[in-house]
């Protein structure tokens, strides 16, 4: 299992609140509000960290360029560079 891949499982393992509070806190690391695909709509909405909730139709349907391959926190998971675009591909594991 890989960095990832363990992060999820430790992220299923807990109860639903403490789920919430972690996707919360994985939030505040990503960037995509620095990307310039990301637009009002998925801002409004408090969606990101799409590497781990998967893509976004609702708001997101053009690509304008991805920060994933320079985002700390996919760094720090090995993700991000060959697979990337999550908001519009699909999350990291539904790209494998
Ligand atoms: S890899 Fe992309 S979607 Fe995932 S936290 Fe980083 S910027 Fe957000
Ligand atoms: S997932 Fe990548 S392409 Fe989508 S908004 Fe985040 S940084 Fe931009």
């Amino acid at each position: 299992m890989d960095k990832f891949e363990q992060l999820i499982q430790d992220v299923l393992n807990m109860s639903e609140s403490d789920q919430k509070k972690a996707v919360e806190s994985y939030k505040d690391s990503c960037i995509c509000q620095t990307c310039p695909t990301y637009n009002k709509c998925a801002s409004d909405a408090n969606e990101k960290l799409f590497c781990v909730t998967g893509k976004n139709a609702d708001c997101i349907t053009e690509l304008r360029g991805c920060e994933c391959p320079t985002c700390p926190l996919a760094k720090s998971l090995d993700v991000g560079v060959i697979n990337n675009t999550y908001c519009l591909s699909g999350g990291e594991l539904e790209q494998r």
